[in-house]
């Protein structure tokens, strides 16, 4: 099974939320991931409890507050684009995050 949530909210964490100081939440995230055509629809935001955790794990961002199904995120540190060699795409790694490919086909020391 793919990971492509995970990687699609990397992305879209890079691309709209990429500030130490700015907090976001999982439903703005949502909202976004709605607007990909990758993202498959049908998925409620309960359904993507186990990809932010996911993030969280990972060490891309922290839970800084939580309100019923909201909850709200800061990065850890800024988030960098990079090519992985491996599996040819662009994937989003925070500065203090291990150097894995987040794409879980791949998982290659980047
Ligand atoms: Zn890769």
């Amino acid at each position: 099974m793919t990971n492509s949530n995970v990687l699609q909210i990397r992305k879209i964490i890079f691309e709209n939320f990429n500030e130490i100081d700015l907090r976001f939440s999982n439903d703005e995230i949502y909202e976004f991931l709605n607007k990909n055509d990758d993202f498959d629809k049908s998925q409620t935001i309960d359904d993507l409890v186990n990809d932010f955790k996911k993030i969280e794990d990972d060490g891309l961002v922290r839970c800084i507050a939580q309100n019923f199904t909201t909850q709200w995120f800061k990065i850890f540190d800024d988030v960098e684009k990079i090519n992985c060699t491996s599996c040819h795409s662009d994937v989003y790694l925070g500065k203090e995050e291990s150097r894995i490919c987040p794409n879980s086909d791949c998982n290659a020391t980047l």
